[in-house]
Order: structure tokens, then C-alpha cells, then sequence
């Protein structure tokens, strides 16, 4: 299910379940005995009914924990469709790792086979170790002992069974496939110990064909009364044992969980002396590890099974009546339709007559010459219509898919690809699958005889001058004399570097279009995108037609993030290439992989830095070389140097100097990504910080809050941005949210926490954060009609950020200041429609935060001029009648035809249209030292809205963005192959947050800073800022690592502070691991067998 694509159409399919043998669960005397065809869900239903037949309690223990693994098996609706023996033979058959062969072969289960008339019954372990099985080959069904306190017979009275299974998964509640997974069955008695009289150890999915029993430390702890000793013995020899296959990822980090986990599950029965847990009682009833784990509070699976998943959260928000209803957390437009999936996205748009599907063939070269391009199941697969590439490109057209003020990029790679990732072909077929199908088994032919090298690092860029050029006008600017600052430093930090990778927008909804070939040479595009008028632009160049012959319309879109900007018109321009060429409908709905293949992504970058400070903390001078990997083309990329420095600058650094450069590499176009480079330049801030803390032994909030701007120096840094002194709110912010998230008091009781805890520690950490927005010129078009319903058309796109309702609500706002009945209900009256390029022109990008209150501004002109029309009718009417309703007032306008439609175009001054946003967030996290797992305990946000349009909706702004953030800060690994080809391509490897890798707790307030003169209506943007916050819970969980690298010194009794160290971006459990000590068990047993 899932995880192998099903490529091949077959005649017939069995469906298992309606074979009641194989369908059936049912029990003896002796075993459960589950049908193959079995469900998942209904083995967990079993499982955990009190009447599986175990003699013994700890049978049932056992079982119930076999259901409570199973629980992190996929989700919910996998578990309900997906069947047991169709994973024991993925398992068998594809090596797929598994969690339940491994904890079904540590209670020794068997499985029967069945081929032809052979019936055969094996273990569970033979049947793995045989060659795959055939497909003539039928699983009949899997048989689960029941457990009585002996394994292999050994054990009598007096000995219990303990039970534990272990999963190291990016998302401790599933949905994820584990790094490592292990079950462990022990038979122990006592007698002055704790003795083994038998144990079963299995591990799977690190990197191994199947689950494997460790039998050399099986054999080596039999017998054994278990102690420090015996457990150093036990884990190395684990360590021996779990080695996953050349090539597995974070293969040392695997083993090293092999050890963790051993060592979670025996330490329990081990008397460590009175350090730890006080040893073993008599009474080893309950000797279940997890349960022992309650009384010192030290040895925790770390596993998240009976903790709830979130706690709970507290939204704050402000709203104010003085624009009512701008104010309002009113319901967010359109949301009823799109939790009942009645909201008509671009996919969901009927197919016309006739349509064809599209998909794309991408290089999966960097650089090469494409010498041709093969579809092998071409003949077989009825329905290919074509294969268009760049030879389609009618006369008078242009190789053109996309194209931003920096420049063009083509639609179709030439004769010549120039990254991964670049698309060289579209087919189409009759249906969206046929196409998928044959564009995978396209075979390129490559050629890379006569061409350079490509160019696949920054460093190589540098070396060979590869670079985009930023105008002089996009360039940030210095501040002050770096040299001076320099001199005036009692501390330095020379050449410090930095990395970070990528992030994938993984909206909901792919990249999609549809393309109608309409009368006269005109073209119909339906487009998922952010920027319509652009697409028409590159839509007509790339056909050779004037603009007016191209309408793209977009009415809302699934998710964009900056996305679906630029990286969405070659998939619209593609579609409408094949619409004019075979003159029929040409639609395509990107999959997962090829969207996150071709749509580049978020901007890598290196980062090399010297600083110099004084004693207390304060900065005096900062440089910094950037090298940004931009890929391919141009984008937006020029105006990242603008970004990046636009957040770094949130502290005052003395001086400032920098040199960036925007490479030229060949990778795929990087393009916007939510906070585009603001999120890198803040995170580079806080990395800057928390080393001059470490240096100087300081405590990282004292240097943080020792280099916040005053406003004089925020005017030095921004300029004319700082806007006025109570504007700068981020002082207030600091202090107010230490307070209300208690930050002092529980910065001490972590410090109790820690110094408690071995095998947890937490940490905390409060970061602020200043956002340089731009608002850019915007169109609207307010229309009133005949029975007073309202119509409204902007340049802004609704992408889910809530657009729509700001403009509804602005709306409603600006003409009830017309004064008349019935005003009150206007909101109900406004309907925004759809984005046509045809008809509101100038439309713009939907980007950068700000479209929201340029739209709304946009609105505001035009109904304030449609007041100023009504104004004498209503004046005439109030004094005929007493009293003027709305519905009649515009019933006699429209009579004497007054013009009820006006176009505005806001174009923002100049001395107002960039500004400054603040927010600070505090954030705690837990991490578990023995498998790298990072909890979030808590997040508190206070974030300046403004005078907030709807709280409602930037609180949902704000919650989002901080999750996406927490996503690229700590779980979304980007990887690429040696060729630049992405290789972090689908769910399965591409880990977005999920609701248990968010905070437990998270607390928001919608701060309300009041009057902003120059904003629309005071308010301040939310889209993207609050995203950067997220590198909090990046900086506690550095907090937290620090502490159990303290202890390990400790360990090691090695005096003196710790090195400094960096935690990489996304912070992910391998990567915590590792900062903690891969080795971290055996240092400590070392250090009590040394005591
Ligand atoms: C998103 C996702 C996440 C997942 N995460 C995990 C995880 O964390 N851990 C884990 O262990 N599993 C995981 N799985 C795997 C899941 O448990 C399996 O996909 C499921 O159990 C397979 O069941 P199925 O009935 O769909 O198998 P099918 O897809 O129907 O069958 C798989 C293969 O086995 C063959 N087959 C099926 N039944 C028999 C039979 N009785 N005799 C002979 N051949 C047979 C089929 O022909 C096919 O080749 C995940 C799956 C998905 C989709």
C-alpha cells in the first residue's frame, strides 16, 4: 500500500478479504491465529481485548503492548485497509522495513504458506531468510504464541516476563518509518540480582533486509545476573551486531539507538548503587521497564504512548470596534466550503471535452546535452497523444516558462539541461495516469562530452565566477566602520562558519493548470498560481500572441508559500504550449515528486562571519560572507542579499559589513519560500549570538538583550523603515512576554530538571525578531449591484492566508461610511470573485505579506470614491424620506445611473511603503539524549499585528507560519543526490510537522500596538514574519544539548567549559544524537565501572 508504486496494469485483482480464511482472527489454547488478509487495526482491536488467552498477566502486558506499537504503524486509515500479511510480505519480498515482523518475531511468531497444494508452517524468522517468495505463493496466516513466563522453555515460578518494543521514528506517534526499531522479550528471576534465564533481542529497519534477533548478546546475557558490567559488555556487543548496510543514512546513529535502547530496557533490573533508581525491589511484578521508569524519573522509553499530545494553548487577541468590522475575528471566507470540499479549486474545475492530461520528463542530469529522449512504454500505453517540448514552440514564440524583473527562464531544456530538475518535455495523454506512467518511463539520452564540469557547490561557483547580479539598488546597505568596530572589541571570533540547506513549500495542493484553446487564437488558462499577469505574460511570449489573446484566471489557491510565484508558470505555460499545439484542453496536476523535483525550493547558503565583542556581551562589529546557491535562474534571487541582512539587522551590531554574493549554480531555480532569506539572516543573528554567549560563559538572553536596538540605533540599521519611536514596540514585546511566559521562574526549574534528569534535559530560549515589509502597488474594483450585493475583484490572490476576508470586511467597512440603514449586514453582502488578467489588469504578485492590506487598500479607494457618487442621492432620499436603507438607496442609483463600478490602483508613497514588524517568542523543548527525539513543552508567541484587521485570521497566520518554521528548523531534511537531483521527494522522506512534533502548549498573543498613521487602517502584515520565530525552539533545544554534553564531560570527569558547537539546520534526532554523544551509554557506564 503505498510505499511501491503500483506502475503495472493487471487484468484481474483478488481482493484477500473476501477470502474468510484469510480474513478470520481467532485463538487456541496455545496461539492467536491471525489471517494474513487481517487488517492492522483489527490485530490492535484484538490484541487488546482481555480475552487473548495469556495464563499470565505479563502475556497480556506483552500483547497490549504489541498493540500499542502497532498503533504507530502508518495512520489511522492505513491501518484500517492495510493488512498484516501484506506487510510481512513486503517485508519478505522487498526488504520493506517493517515494525511487525520485528516485534512479532520477538515473541517467536510462526506464519503458513501455502504454495500449490504445499502447505507449510516456518518462523516468522525462516520465512524472512528465505529468497522472495513467489507470487504463486499465498501467506495463509501469521500465529502470535501465547506467552506463559517461559521463552524456550526455560523459567519457572518466581520468574517474570518483561516486554518492551522501541521505535525511533521523526514522529513518535507514526506516520514516519523508524530509524530503528526494536522488540525485547526477557525471562528474569531473582536471586541477589537480577538474573537473565532467557531473552529474545530483535532489531529491524536500520538498514538490514529484515528484522534480525542480536543472538550473540542473546547467548552472551543468558545466564547472566545483569550489572554495570554485563550491560557494557551487552551493548558493545550490540553495537557489533546492528550495523545497517553500506549506503543507510546515519548508519552510526542507528547503531547507536541499538545501544540506547538494550540499555533503557535492562538498566531497570541493574542496582547502579544509590545514584540512580535505588536498584532492584523484590517484588518484580510490573518489571516492565516503562513502569519501572516512573520511580526515578530517569529511564523513559522517551516514547510518547501514554503522555496526551498536546496540552493546551491560549490565543490572546485584541480586537477593536473603531473600523467594525475591520477588527473582527470574523470566519474566514470561503472555509465552510472548503471543509466540506465544495470549494472549486483548479483540479476540481470538470475536465472540457476532449481534455488531455499532462506530465512533465525532467533531467535528472545537472548538465548535459539531451541527445533524445525515449518513451519506452510508449507503444503499449493507448492514449499518448504527444510529447511536446521546445521543437512545439510556435513560430513567433519564445522558449520562455517563466520570468521575474531579472530575467527570463526557458519553458524546456534545449538540446542542452543545465540543472536536475529542468523540464525537457511534456506528454500528454488521455488521462493524468497514462501520462504519469509514460513520463517516468521516459529514458533520456545524455551526452556530456565537450562540457565543463557542472557546477554544483557555492565554492565552485566562487571559484569559476558564477553569479547573478544583484542591482545596485537591491544591495543593503553597510553600517559603520567594520575596522573600528573591530578595534574596539575585548573578545573576537575570526571566520566562523555556517550552513543551510533548503525547504520544500509542500503545500496541499501541487502545481496545477488548464489550458482551453478558446475562438481567435485566445487561450484559457486556470491556473493555481500567484501571480496570474505574469503568466499571461510568458503564456503570450512563449506563443508568439499579444497579451490580450491570453486570460489566466486563478480563483483561489491550495497553499503557496511563494511557491507558486514563479515556479507555477512554466507548468501553466506548458499546458497551454500542448492546448495550441493539438488545439484540445490540456490540464496536468503536478504529483508529489515531480513538484518537489522541479519547483527548486527555499535558498542554501554558507555563511562565514567574524565578530568582535566586548566582555558584557555587546557586539561592536560584524562581517559576514554569504554565498547564496540561487541554481540555475535568476528568480527572485537577487533580492535575497536584501532579505537576509533586512532580519540579521534585528541586532545592533556596532558595525556592519558584509559581501554577498548570489551564485550561479547548477541546481534548480531556488525561488520564494515563506520568509525568503529573512528566515536565514534571522537564524544567522541568533547562531552569532549564542557563540559570543558561549565564549564569554554568559547566559544567551543577557547578550541577546544587551544587543537589542534602542530606536536610535534601529533608525541607524533601517533608515526611513524604523518608522516613529512608538512604533518600535519590540522592547515592550521582550519584557512583557518574559513575564507572561514565566521565564525566569522556569528557567530555574529546568536547572532543578536537569540536574534530575539523566537521560532528558530541556532547555529554553526567548528570541525577537524584526521584519522589513514592503507593500507594493495594488489593483481592486469594487462593483455594487442592483440589489445591493456587492462585488469585488483585487489583485491579491487568496492562497489560504485569508485575503478574501480583510477585503470583505474592508469593504464593508469603507461603504457604511455612506450612513445609511441597513449597513450593519454589508459584510454578508460582499462576494470577492475570482482573479482574471483580462479583467483586472496590473494584478502583481501575491508575495511579501503585504497583499492583504494592499488589496484592502485598493478596495478602500474605490468604495470611498463610490461613497463620494451615492453621497448627494442619499442626502436627496434622506430628506424626501427620513431614513435611507442600503438596498433602496442603490436601487434609485441605479436608476438614475449613477456609475456603481470604480478601478483603483494603489501605489503606496514612497516614505511609507516599507516598514518594520516585531515578535519575540519563547520556547522550551525536552530532548531525549538517548535517541536525539526533540519535544516541544511549550511555545509562547507575542507577535505586533498592529491594529489587527481580523485576530482570527493572523492568529492563524501566525500558528502556521511558526509550525512551517519549527518545520524547516528541525524535520525537513532537503537532500539532493551527487547530481542536484532531490532526492527528499515524497512523504516518505520529506517529514513536515505533524501534531506531534508541534508544541505541547503553544501560547499566542495578537499584540495590539495601536496607532500606525501609515499602515492601512494601523494594521501590520502576519504572513510571513512569525515564521522566523521558530528558530527558537531551534535555540532551546541547543540549550538542551548543552546541558547533556556538560554531563557527559562530567562523566569523563574532564573539567572546564564545553567547546563550542553548532547544531545544523533541520536539527533533526540524528543530528541532536550526535551533539549528545552517539557513545553517550557507554560513557556512562564507564564512568560507574571506573568509580
Ligand atoms: C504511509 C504509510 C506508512 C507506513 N508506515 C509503516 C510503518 O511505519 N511500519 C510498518 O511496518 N509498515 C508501514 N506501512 C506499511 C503498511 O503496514 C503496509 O503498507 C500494509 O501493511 C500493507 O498491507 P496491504 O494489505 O495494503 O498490502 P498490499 O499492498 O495489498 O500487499 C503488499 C504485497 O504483498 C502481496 N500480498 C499481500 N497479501 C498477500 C498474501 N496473503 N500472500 C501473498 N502475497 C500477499 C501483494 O500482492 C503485494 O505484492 C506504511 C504504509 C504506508 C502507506
Amino acid at each position: 500500500m503505498g510505499y511501491y508504486k503500483e506502475l503495472e496494469h493487471y487484468d484481474r485483482y483478488i481482493d484477500l478479504r473476501y477470502v474468510p480464511e484469510l480474513s478470520m482472527i481467532r485463538r487456541n489454547e496455545k496461539e492467536i491465529i491471525i489471517g494474513a488478509a487481517v487488517t492492522i487495526s483489527r490485530v490492535i482491536v484484538f490484541l487488546k481485548e482481555n480475552d487473548t488467552g495469556n495464563s499470565s498477566s505479563d502475556g497480556k502486558q506483552v500483547f497490549l503492548k504489541i498493540a500499542n506499537h502497532m498503533e504507530k504503524i502508518a495512520s489511522g486509515f492505513i491501518r484500517n485497509s492495510g493488512s498484516i500479511g501484506g506487510n510481512l510480505v513486503m517485508a519478505q519480498r522487498k526488504h520493506f522495513p517493517s515494525d511487525i515482523t520485528t516485534i512479532l518475531i520477538a515473541v517467536s511468531s510462526t506464519v503458513s504458506i501455502m504454495t500449490g497444494h504445499k502447505h507449510e508452517t516456518l518462523t516468522l524468522e525462516e520465512f524472512l531468510a528465505r529468497p522472495p517468495i513467489h507470487t504463486r505463493s499465498v501467506l495463509l496466516s501469521i500465529q502470535v504464541p501465547l506467552l506463559d513466563r517461559k521463552i524456550n522453555g526455560n523459567g519457572g515460578s518466581g520468574s517474570k516476563l518483561a516486554f518492551e518494543t522501541y521505535r525511533a521514528s521523526p514522529r513518535p506517534l507514526g506516520n514516519a518509518l523508524p530509524y530503528l526499531n526494536a522488540a525485547f522479550l526477557v525471562n528474569v528471576s531473582h536471586a541477589n540480582g537480577v538474573i537473565v534465564n532467557d531473552i529474545r533481542l530483535v532489531f529491524g529497519a536500520y538498514g538490514t533486509k529484515h528484522s534480525i534477533r542480536a543472538r550473540k548478546v542473546e547467548d552472551y546475557l543468558s545466564g547472566k545476573r545483569l550489572s554495570a558490567n554485563v550491560l557494557y559488555e551487552a551493548v558493545k556487543l550490540v553495537k557489533g551486531a546492528v550495523i545497517p548496510e553500506f549506503g543507510t543514512s546515519y548508519a552510526a546513529y542507528r547503531s547507536s539507538l541499538a545501544v540506547s535502547f538494550l540499555f533503557q530496557f535492562l538498566s531497570p533490573f541493574v542496582n547502579f548503587g544509590s545514584a540512580i533508581c535505588g536498584g532492584l525491589s523484590d517484588e518484580l511484578v510490573g518489571h516492565l521497564p516503562k513502569d519501572s521508569s516512573t520511580n526515578c524519573n530517569e529511564i523513559s522509553t522517551g516514547q510518547l504512548v501514554n503522555s496526551a499530545v498536546l496540552s493546551s494553548a491560549k490565543q490572546e487577541v485584541q480586537s477593536g470596534r473603531e473600523y467594525y468590522p475591520v477588527g473582527e475575528p470574523t470566519t474566514k471566507s470561503g472555509s465552510a466550503i472548503q471543509a466540506s470540499g465544495e470549494a472549486v479549486y483548479v483540479d476540481d474545475i470538470p475536465s472540457p471535452p476532449n481534455c488531455l492530461h499532462g506530465a512533465f520528463i525532467y533531467s535528472t542530469k545537472p548538465l548535459a546535452h539531451v541527445r533524445g529522449v525515449e518513451i519506452k512504454s510508449y507503444t503499449q500505453l493507448n492514449g499518448v497523444a504527444a510529447v511536446i517540448s521546445y521543437k512545439d514552440i510556435p513560430e513567433g514564440g519564445e522558449n520562455v516558462g517563466s520570468k521575474t524583473i531579472f530575467g527570463v527562464e526557458p519553458l524546456f531544456a534545449d538540446d542542452l539541461t543545465r540543472c536536475a530538475g529542468e523540464p525537457i518535455a511534456l506528454v500528454v495523454a488521455e488521462t493524468q495516469k497514462s501520462a504519469n506512467i509514460a513520463a517516468n518511463s521516459a529514458v533520456i539520452n545524455y551526452d556530456t562530452e565537450n562540457l565543463d564540469p557542472p557546477i554544483l557547490t557555492v565554492e565552485e561557483a566562487v571559484k569559476r565566477s558564477s553569479f547573478f547580479e544583484v542591482p545596485p539598488f537591491l544591495y543593503p546597505e553597510k553600517v559603520g566602520d567594520f575596522s573600528k568596530g573591530m578595534a574596539e572589541a575585548d573578545h573576537k571570533i575570526l571566520c566562523s562558519e555556517i550552513k543551510l540547506g533548503s525547504q520544500n513549500h509542500f503545500y496541499m495542493e501541487t502545481q496545477t493548470a488548464l489550458a482551453v484553446p478558446d475562438e481567435d487564437n485566445c487561450m484559457v488558462v486556470y491556473s493555481s498560481i500567484q501571480v496570474p499577469e505574469y503568466a499571461q505574460i510568458v503564456i503570450a511570449k512563449c506563443l508568439g500572441l499579444p497579451q490580450h489573446n491570453v486570460r489566466v484566471i486563478t480563483r483561489r489557491v491550495g497553499g503557496g508559500f511563494g511557491g507558486k510565484a514563479i515556479r507555477a508558470m512554466p507548468v501553466a505555460t506548458a499546458c497551454a504550449l500542448a492546448a495550441h499545439k493539438l488545439r484540445r484542453p490540456v490540464r496536468t496536476y503536478l504529483n508529489r515528486k515531480t513538484d518537489m523535483i522541479i519547483t527548486g525550493g527555499r535558498h542554501p547558503m554558507k555563511i562565514t562571519y567574524s565578530v568582535g565583542f566586548k566582555s558584557n556581551g555587546k557586539v561592536t562589529a560584524l562581517h559576514l560572507d554569504i554565498l547564496i546557491d540561487a541554481g540555475i535562474g535568476a528568480d527572485i534571487s537577487p533580492v535575497m542579499p536584501l532579505n537576509v541582512l533586512g532580519s540579521l539587522k534585528k541586532y545592533n551590531w556596532g558595525a556592519l559589513s558584509f559581501d554577498i554574493k548570489v551564485c550561479k549554480t547548477n541546481h534548480s531555480s531556488k525561488t520564494a519560500m515563506r520568509g525568503p532569506g529573512e528566515v536565514q539572516g534571522s537564524f544567522i543573528a541568533e547562531t552569532i549570538v549564542e557563540n559570543v554567549a558561549s565564549i564569554l560563559l554568559m547566559e544567551v538572553d543577557s547578550v541577546r538583550n544587551i544587543n537589542l536596538h534602542t530606536f536610535e540605533s534601529l533608525n541607524v540599521f533601517y533608515g526611513g523603515s524604523a518608522g516613529e519611536a512608538p512604533e518600535y514596540t519590540l522592547g515592550e514585546i521582550w519584557d512583557k512576554l518574559g513575564a507572561s511566559s514565566c521565564m525566569v521562574q522556569r528557567i530555574k526549574t529546568i536547572e532543578q530538571f536537569n540536574q534530575r534528569n539523566r537521560w532528558h534535559k530541556r532547555g529554553i530560549s526567548r528570541v525577537p525578531i524584526v521584519h522589513q515589509l514592503i507593500v507594493r502597488p495594488t489593483p481592486g474594483r469594487v462593483s455594487i449591484l442592483w440589489d445591493g450585493s456587492i462585488v469585488v475583484e483585487v489583485g491579491g490572490i487568496e492562497l489560504g492566508q485569508g485575503l478574501w476576508t480583510k477585503v470583505k470586511q474592508m469593504t464593508a467597512y469603507a461603504l457604511s461610511s455612506i450612513g445609511c440603514d441597513g449597513t450593519e449586514n454589508l459584510l454578508e453582502k460582499v462576494r470577492v470573485i475570482q482573479s482574471d488578467s483580462l479583467s483586472l489588469v496590473q494584478g502583481g504578485f501575491t508575495s511579501g505579506s503585504t497583499t492583504s492590506e494592499s488589496s484592502c487598500e485598493a478596495v478602500r479607494l474605490c468604495c470611498n470614491i463610490l461613497v463620494e457618487r451615492l453621497g448627494p442621492l442619499k442626502s436627496k432620499l434622506q430628506e424626501q424620506m427620513g431614513a435611507v436603507n442600503w438596498n433602496a438607496l442603490i436601487l434609485q442609483a441605479h436608476f438614475e445611473a449613477v456609475n456603481l463600478a470604480v478601478n483603483s490602483y494603489y501605489v503606496p508613497d514612497l516614505n511609507s511603503m516599507q516598514y518594520l514588524n516585531y515578535g519575540a517568542a519563547v520556547s522550551e523543548v525536552e530532548i531525549d539524549i538517548l535517541t536525539g527525539e526533540t519535544k516541544i513543552m511549550q511555545s509562547d508567541i507575542m507577535y505586533d499585528c498592529g491594529q489587527s484587521m481580523n485576530p482570527a485570521v493572523d492568529l492563524g497566520q501566525i500558528e502556521g507560519a511558526f509550525v512551517q518554521g519549527i518545520g524547516f528548523f528541525m524535520l525537513e531534511e532537503y537532500l539532493t543526490d551527487a547530481d542536484g537531483l532531490t532526492i527528499s521527494d515524497s512523504t516518505w522522506t520529506y517529514k513536515i510537522p505533524t501534531i506531534d512534533t508541534i508544541p505541547k502548549q503553544l501560547n499566542v498573543e495578537v499584540w495590539n500596538s495601536g496607532h500606525n498613521k501609515k499602515r492601512v487602517l494601523s494594521s501590520k502584515a502576519s504572513g510571513e514574519p512569525p515564521l522566523l520565530l521558530a528558530v527558537s525552539v531551534h535555540c532551546a533545544t541547543r540549550a538542551a544539548i548543552k546541558e547533556a554534553r556538560k554531563q557527559l564531560k562530567s562523566w569523563s570527569r574532564i573539567d572546564g567549559p564545553d567547546s563550542a558547537f553548532q547544531l545544523d539546520v533541520p536539527a533533526i534526532m540524528p543530528v541532536v544524537k550526535n551533539l549528545c554523544g552517539l557513545d553517550i551509554v557507554e560513557r556512562y557506564l564507564e564512568s560507574l565501572l571506573t568509580d
